[in-house]
């Protein structure tokens, strides 16, 4: 009982909490004013989708297809037809980014790393039908973000 009289008179907890808001007052802070700042991204983080290019200039797709088996969320639509070099490849290829779960299995399944995730977050629609990324948006998005997706290719490159 003494005890407890002497804690609540002295204002002891009170006193305690305010040092304690004194020491933590003066450390490094562990929030960041965003979006001035940012925080480091993983090479696996998984924004928005794109389609590459190889060196030559020529789309990456090969039009196999297996990205739309895998998709979950059966966000992947992609029509194949006939190419000019006589062979197959992807006529249409959509991905609807408001069914997508970014779960990343599509980049995954693409055996030729053809389909891949940016590092890009920021992006909205003011309709539903703006999500829906067709095959040039993807391949201007690979352009846009060339640089940042082979770094981050690269740095992921010895887990693979
Ligand atoms: S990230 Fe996942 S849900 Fe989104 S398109 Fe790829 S496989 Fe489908
Ligand atoms: S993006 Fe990759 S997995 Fe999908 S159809 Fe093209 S080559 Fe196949």
């Amino acid at each position: 009982m003494l005890k407890h009289w002497f804690k609540t008179f002295s204002m002891a907890e009170m006193l305690q909490g305010m040092f304690l808001t004194l020491r933590i007052m003066f450390r490094a802070k562990p929030t960041v004013r965003y979006p001035e700042e940012r925080t480091p991204y993983s090479p696996r983080f998984r924004g928005m989708h794109a389609l590459t290019r190889d060196d030559a200039g020529a789309e990456k797709c090969i039009g196999c297809k297996l990205c739309e088996a895998a998709c979950p969320s059966q966000a992947i639509r992609i029509v194949i037809g006939p190419n000019a070099e006589g062979g197959r490849s992807a006529v249409s290829y959509e991905i609807d980014q408001g069914k997508c779960i970014f779960c990343g299995i599509c980049e995954e399944a693409c055996p030729v790393d053809a389909i891949v995730h940016t590092k890009q977050f920021e992006y909205i629609a003011e309709e539903r039908n703006g999500l829906l990324f067709g095959k040039e948006t993807l391949l201007t998005v690979g352009e846009t973000f060339k640089e940042e997706i082979q770094e981050a290719k690269a740095a992921d490159a010895r887990y693979r």
